[in-house]
């Protein structure tokens, strides 16, 4: 590990030590994202308003991938209450938001999920769900998500790294290819991702090591081609994402003494016409416990939105949110590399 970085100090948590990691090196190793942003005018970083509304429904999953940026597992207990969803639902019912967005870990996993997707879908919302597919196979009580997906009409994300068992199975844990392949036919079966339906399926694709991803459109037609011909697979779009440089993938970073040559391909990668389209400039995340950021990753590393008043749903107030500034870090350099990277994929082309 490069000698200028802040050591691990055992009194802070690990995102406090994470935080003091990024911004030790935004200092006195790689130039300052901040000051990038502000050689383009865009500092402060404003929100454009809120027109998706992400929730983390708690940390806990049925897979432990080497890059999660949740530092998801079997393991962690952080997990959305009843209590916060009604919350949500408060929020949402109050507020012309239409997008609704639900993460994890792994979001069917939360005992209320069906019961929290229903009453999102009253309020007659759109809803997205990040789906690891394995979830599908998992246990029987899952078995029937397709159908339920299908039922709510729901978008569904779902990660596959690779079309070959053995790259995502050294990424995401042994027999998670296979059982990922059985799920994706499963949610084919009822009809998604196949083009006489509007059931959308995407996929979502994370390089395996300390790299940038390729082309978004040269690797979906490679993942089309192959998933249709191996396995009979169809699906609507690939996203490309960029790993960011927190949680997990960090410390593969730190171990491996990857960090200083990450950080400095992202950032001889920034692209400054990707500023403008951060995905943190219309979202808004709300964590399991209920407080607010301006993204999943901002979340991770604890920083809640720069809105003092307005930090917990308890206190939701859209007129601060729609304007409040967005906190920036050395991090933020993963979603403006290249064509830039969002839970949607790439921002530019
Ligand atoms: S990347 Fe997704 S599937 Fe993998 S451990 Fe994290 S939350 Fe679970
Ligand atoms: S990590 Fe990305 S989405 Fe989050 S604040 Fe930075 S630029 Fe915005």
């Amino acid at each position: 590990m490069i000698k200028s970085l802040k050591v691990l100090q055992h009194h802070l948590s690990k995102s406090e030590n994470q935080l003091a990691i990024l911004e030790d090196s935004g200092e006195h190793l790689h130039e300052s994202f901040k000051k990038k942003a502000d050689n383009i005018g865009m500092l402060p970083l404003k929100a454009t308003g809120v027109e998706i509304f992400q929730i983390n429904m708690g940390k806990m999953c049925n897979q432990v991938c080497k890059h999660c940026h949740v530092d998801a597992g079997p393991d962690r207990k952080e997990i959305m209450t009843r209590e916060v969803m009604e919350l949500c639902l408060q929020v949402l019912a109050h507020e012309d938001i239409k997008i609704v967005d639900l993460t994890g870990g792994a979001p069917e996993l939360n005992p209320n999920f069906r019961w929290f997707v229903e009453e999102i879908r009253k309020l007659g919302k759109h809803i997205i769900v990040r789906c690891n597919l394995t979830i599908i196979l998992a246990n029987k009580r899952f078995h029937d998500l397709p159908e339920f997906f299908k039922l709510h009409q729901i978008e569904v994300v779902s990660s596959l790294p690779s079309f070959t068992q053995d790259r995502t199975d050294r990424q995401r844990g042994d027999g998670v290819f296979k059982d990922s392949i059985k799920a994706l036919q499963m949610l084919n079966g009822v009809g998604y991702g196949k083009p006489d339906t509007d059931l959308t399926l995407n996929l979502v694709y994370n390089p395996a090591g300390a790299f940038l991803p390729p082309s978004q459109l040269a690797l979906q037609k490679e993942f089309k081609t192959e998933l249709l011909k191996t396995y009979g697979i169809v699906f609507n779009e690939l996203f490309a994402i960029t790993n960011l440089p927190i949680s997990r993938f960090l410390d593969y970073l730190l171990s491996t003494g990857n960090y200083d040559a990450y950080m400095e391909k992202l950032i001889n990668a920034y692209n400054p016409a990707t500023v403008a389209n951060v995905m943190c400039r219309n979202t808004i995340s709300v964590g399991w416990d209920g407080y607010l950021f301006d993204c999943d990753f901002n979340q991770m590393l604890d920083l809640k939105v720069n809105a003092k008043t307005s930090q917990h749903l308890k206190d939701f107030d859209i007129e601060l949110l729609n304007n409040r500034e967005i906190i920036l870090g050395q991090h933020c350099y993963g979603c403006t590399a290249g064509s830039g990277s969002s839970c949607g994929g790439t921002v530019a082309e």
